[in-house]
């Protein structure tokens, strides 16, 4: 008889990565989508906040790329311009959104309610705090320098114009594998706000934790959450948990002050010698 022999991994959690705007800063994820309607509105085709938000996690070169590929987008571009837009248009519009990006961060880099005391309650579990982010690096040290000031300073943080591919590629995660020195891949927990930022983790062989209510998905700062009527709140939550859950994330809660309970349940799935 033939026999295969499988290696299992049974430790404990090593590291937490951790997505930036709508996950630990920026409440609904307001700076990037903000940027992008500006940018085509300067390029004289406007789009609407749903356009802007729709490739959301990407490197925000790419995320223009995909905006303009948009089938809406490309239609109302050829009516304005009278040729379909180029490359020679996203290196145009790549290079406006860079200045108006900066100068608006921290207009928006609040942390979000819950990360400081996650972020504690982890590092006293040994946790390692890593980050990943579509911004570049420029933008990174004014993110950086503000949530330093609010006490939130996580021991990694990896751009995606410093790995060969941005989101859904999972290069981001596995630098940061690298510079927390952690392993295997199954001992991380990925969490983030965005489809691509779930694939990412998943493609990294990593757990993975969706935020339904602080990000893109919802799209709306705190107070005006907070201001919605219950049951359109209720809508909102359920749909945005939805998409999450199809985009293959183990869990998916409101926002990160609700992923303690999912770290105490993936430490019970790998001491029985679970897999994500
Ligand atoms: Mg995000």
């Amino acid at each position: 008889m033939t026999f295969v022999y499988r290696r299992v991994y049974r430790g404990k959690i090593q590291a937490a990565l951790l997505d930036w705007a709508g996950t630990t800063m920026d409440f609904g994820c307001m700076a990037p989508a903000v940027v992008f309607v500006k940018v085509f509105e300067r390029a004289g085709v406007p789009i609407t906040m749903d356009e802007a938000r729709a490739p959301m996690g990407a490197h925000k070169r790419v995320h223009i790329r995909k905006i303009i590929e948009l089938d809406a987008v490309r239609a109302r571009w050829q009516a304005a311009h009278g040729r379909p837009p180029g490359e020679q248009d996203v290196d145009r519009m790549f290079a406006d959104f860079v200045p108006l990006q900066v100068e608006c961060l921290s207009d928006y880099s609040d942390l979000i309610p819950g990360t400081l005391e996650v972020v504690k309650a982890l590092r006293a579990r040994a946790i390692k705090i890593g980050s990943t982010t579509g911004y570049l690096r420029d933008m990174m040290e004014i993110n950086l320098r503000d949530a330093k000031r609010q006490g939130y300073e996580p021991d990694s943080t990896v751009c995606a114009s410093e790995v060969p591919a941005g989101r859904p590629a999972p290069f981001m995660c596995l630098q940061n594998v690298i510079n927390l020195q952690v392993s295997p891949v199954e001992a991380c927990v990925k969490i983030d706000d965005t489809v691509p930022g779930i694939e990412e983790g998943l493609n990294a062989g990593m757990w993975t934790i969706g935020l339904a209510i602080s990000g893109n998905e919802v799209g709306l700062p705190l107070e005006a959450w907070l201001a919605l009527p219950d049951a359109e709140q209720e809508a909102r939550r359920q749909r945005a948990h939805e998409r999450m859950r199809r985009a293959g994330a183990h869990y998916v809660v409101d926002t990160i002050a609700d992923v303690l309970p999912c770290f105490d349940d993936i430490e019970a799935r790998l001491a029985r010698g679970e897999k994500p």
